[in-house]
């Protein structure tokens, strides 16, 4: 037998890697890779395929660790998988559901009287999408030749990750060496210390493959998770109830929180507020009944649910990785990082959801990925700047943002010295089905000096992702009230409400237009 077939896959795979490095740099290298990424989602592939491009021997660890009834998937991580994109076209289906009610409005021929969405075909067709990302993901891998493989890495020393190439058979460990470590192993959702919580409740990694009907659905937590799963499961026909703990959205502007909340309880959607559950059982006739307690009254409740789903937000995912044996500090579940995404040990990185204190966001995790690969081998400076990160929460009537709320504003320079100019609006798409025009709001938080240089921009309403997208960029180019308000805006939109807005709070005018087109 030759030496070759006895070398072991990942050895091979190492010396492939090692021969080709030879043969470029004619010196063999010290590491096995330049970079060793740890997860293969949004942070982690953004970064592998840049480091490839910019010349480095790669390889990526990725590997889901099954949920607590059972779910698992494929490669690319939360976004991908159980995150942004499902809830995409979840969202999707739902707004379909309200469009046919409009089109019979609008003089289409549609009986829409016993409409009812069909849940298995709509996750079948959902998860059909799924495994052709992660197919195509794989190949990409593959023609960019990032070396994958689909196991936990952990770290052995802080220059050393170890592995079970098959995991599970824990006898047959290997290890290999990189110059450089990026973690981004991103997160799970939580569940609450509760009797039932893990056995019988489920979260948003379940919900998108989940094969029976949800029905009736308690949802504990009222952030972005918990708002968009009762909206998307609303709109399909079912009957959700948030649980709110406190507030809703907290860390968002409260005047649009507590407008959207009011959007959704106009919609049918229900609200126990200040509110924390105490347990899960599980009922002679297969429904849930769970307790709780309300924490203003302290008073004690309970009712049943078909289903119960946690969004009470996500842990790092660091206890896997052996951190103390690279010396890496961590927060809370969290690594800690500098303004280049180093951690205290300068040759180990994160970058994504794991990092502490940085959004949660898919664009974030990839962008700041690419620009550390382009840092790290081929001699960029440039930083990821974490400031004005535009975001949308995908509820019916959407709310999207960029910059500071009205409340961070007014703490940092004082309400003497902001002008917030708002104002509702009709979208004109809605006089026909005569959708609800109650929520359509948007405003613009403002220096109060010179030109006015816009610091937030918030808007509730139809497509609200697409429409704050153009004016981040504004936004982050120093948009003031003075061009905004020179800028000619497109007509009949309603982006071009943000052109209009010359209204402000400070006047006490009435923000409610007359008419939509003067
Ligand atoms: P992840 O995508 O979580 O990838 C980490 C990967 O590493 C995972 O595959 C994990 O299993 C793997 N891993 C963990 N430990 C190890 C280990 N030791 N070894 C090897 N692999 C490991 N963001 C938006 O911008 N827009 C949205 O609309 C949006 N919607 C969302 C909806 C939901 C329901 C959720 C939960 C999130 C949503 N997000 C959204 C957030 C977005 O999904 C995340 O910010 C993004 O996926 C983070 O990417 P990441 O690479 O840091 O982590
Ligand atoms: P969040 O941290 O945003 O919200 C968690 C919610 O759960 C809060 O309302 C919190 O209440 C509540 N909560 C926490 N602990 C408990 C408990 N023990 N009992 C009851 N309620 C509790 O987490 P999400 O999971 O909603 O989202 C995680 C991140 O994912 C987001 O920050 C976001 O970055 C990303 N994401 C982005 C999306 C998008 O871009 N559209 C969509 C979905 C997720 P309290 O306020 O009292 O703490």
């Amino acid at each position: 037998m030759s030496l070759l077939k006895v070398l072991r896959a990942t050895d091979l795979i190492r010396s492939h890697s090692a021969l080709r490095w030879c043969r470029h740099t004619g010196s063999f290298p010290r590491y096995d890779y330049d970079l060793v990424v740890l997860g293969g989602g949004s942070a982690g592939l953004a970064c592998a395929k840049e480091a490839v491009d910019c010349g480095a021997r790669v390889l990526c660890f990725d590997y889901v660790k099954p949920t607590p009834v059972g779910t698992k998937w494929g490669i690319g991580g939360t976004c991908v998988n159980v995150g942004c994109i499902p809830k995409k076209l979840m969202h999707q289906a739902s707004l379909l559901g309200e469009a046919v009610h409009e089109a019979v409005a609008y003089g289409w021929n549609v009986d829409d009287r016993n409409l009812r969405p069909d849940w298995r075909k709509l996750v079948r067709s959902v998860q059909n999408h799924i495994k052709s990302v992660n197919w195509v993901t794989r190949v990409d891998l593959r023609d960019k030749k990032v070396e994958y493989v689909n196991s936990m890495g952990a770290f052995v020393d802080s220059h050393t990750i170890m592995y079970y190439p098959k995991p599970g058979q824990e006898g047959d460990r290997r290890q290999v060496t990189a110059k450089y470590v990026v973690v981004a192993v991103g997160g799970r959702p939580r569940y609450p210390d509760i009797p039932g919580a893990m056995e019988l409740g489920i979260t948003s990694d379940d919900i998108f493959s989940y094969e029976r009907e949800p029905g009736r659905t308690l949802v504990v937590g009222a952030g972005y998770v918990g708002l968009e799963c009762a909206c998307f499961l609303k709109g399909l026909g079912y009957d959700p109830t948030v649980m709110v703990r406190s507030i809703v959205l907290r860390g968002f502007d409260r005047q649009m929180s507590e407008l959207l909340a009011a959007m959704m309880s106009e919609r049918g959607v229900s609200f126990l507020n200040t509110t924390v559950p105490s347990s899960v059982e599980r009922q002679s006739d297969g429904r849930l009944l769970v307790r709780y307690l309300n924490t203003t009254t302290q008073t004690v409740g309970s009712d049943v649910f078909d289903t119960v789903l946690w969004a009470i937000g996500r842990r790092g995912l660091i206890d896997d990785l052996n951190l103390g044996a690279a010396g890496v500090k961590t927060l809370n579940d969290k690594i800690v990082v500098d303004a280049s995404e180093a951690t205290n040990v300068p040759h180990i990185f994160a970058v994504g959801d794991i990092i502490h204190g940085r959004p949660e966001l898919t664009p974030v995790a990839i962008l700041s990925g690419r620009l550390l690969a382009r840092r790290l081998f081929a001699g960029s400076t440039q930083r990821m700047d974490y400031a004005d990160v535009a975001t949308t929460v995908f509820t019916p009537l959407e709310y999207s943002c960029v910059g500071m709320s009205e409340e961070s504003a007014i703490e940092l320079h004082g309400a003497d010295n902001i002008e917030v100019f708002h104002g509702y609006y009709k979208p004109t798409e809605f006089f026909i089905p005569q959708k609800s025009v109650r929520h359509c709001y948007l405003k613009a938080v403002a220096e109060m000096a010179g030109d006015q240089r816009i610091l937030g921009l918030h808007y509730i309403g139809p497509v609200a992702g697409e429409v704050i997208q153009g004016f981040a960029a504004a936004l982050k180019s120093g948009l003031t009230v003075k061009t905004l308000l020179n800028t000619v805006g497109i007509h009949p939109t309603t982006a071009e409400e943000f052109t209009r807005l010359s209204i402000t709070k400070r006047s006490g005018r009435d923000p409610t237009p007359a008419s939509c087109c003067s």
